[in-house]
């Protein structure tokens, strides 16, 4: 029935969304939304290309939608707070909170503006549907039309539940050693490359750290590729609470 056994199958959707978690964490949050981190223009071309191919978000999108996030954090104006939308609401539904805001000109107007839209952008990044269906398509050729589902099911489901948990658990329940309102769960930072230290992270924005590199595998790439001169971690903001995020906005 399977071109690949099941598991193998299922490895590889693991695979896919571990790499989506690596691009999410290092360059559409730390690197974008924060300035947390710098990329080298090399590796910034690689991640926005498998962005594309493995999710094929609009960045500008996703880092508007975060910044509003941290500015109203769990009020009203969240657009995906659990203590405002419920907490099963935003883990299991958060992509519909996502577009909603999304679909918001003047969100992306105040909070990505300094997000320009390049060549690259306008021709090939923007247009996310391009990317997603010609991995699709390169799964199917690779393994055939059946394992190719279950991968593309498999690997979208689940990158949008892990980033459902992040917002909706990440704010409700966990350790909290500072005081703000989201949460550390290690289980989940283990599953999203450190995004699930999310208590460490609303306390220090501009940090390229959330908390100790041990469950924060982000961190530890950064490191990696700063070593190679392909990243630079931006060590000097590690403990700033300078959290001003709307002048970052522009
Ligand atoms: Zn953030
Ligand atoms: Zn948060």
């Amino acid at each position: 029935m399977f071109s690949v056994p099941f598991f193998v199958a299922l490895l590889l959707a693991l695979a896919i969304t571990q790499l989506a978690n690596v691009v999410t964490t290092m360059y559409l949050h730390r690197t974008l939304s924060h300035r947390s981190m710098t990329l080298s223009a090399p590796l910034e071309f690689v991640m926005r290309a498998v962005l594309w191919l493995t999710i094929g978000i609009d960045r500008r999108e996703w880092v508007a939608i975060h910044r509003k996030h941290h500015v109203f954090s769990d009020e009203p104006q969240d657009p995906h707070s659990p203590i405002q939308k419920g907490v099963w609401r935003v883990t299991f539904g958060n992509v519909v909170y996502y577009r909603r805001e999304a679909n918001k000109p003047e969100t992306l107007a105040t909070y990505a503006r300094d997000l320009d839209q390049d060549r690259w952008e306008r021709l090939v990044f923007s247009h996310g549907m391009v990317g997603v269906s010609l991995a699709t398509g390169l799964l199917v050729v690779l393994f055939g039309p059946v394992t190719a589902a279950i991968v593309a099911v498999v690997h979208t489901v689940l990158y949008i539940f892990l980033g459902g948990c992040v917002n909706g658990l990440g704010h409700w329940f966990g350790r909290r050693p500072h005081d703000n309102k989201a949460t550390n769960l290690r289980w989940l930072a283990l599953l999203t490359c450190g995004e699930g230290m999310h208590n460490e992270h609303h306390e220090y924005l501009r940090s390229p750290y959330f908390g100790s590199t041990r469950w924060d595998l982000g961190a530890g790439l950064g490191r990696t590729f700063a070593r190679m001169h392909l990243a630079v971690m931006h060590e000097s903001t590690r403990f700033s609470r300078d959290n001003d995020l709307v002048s970052i906005g522009g």
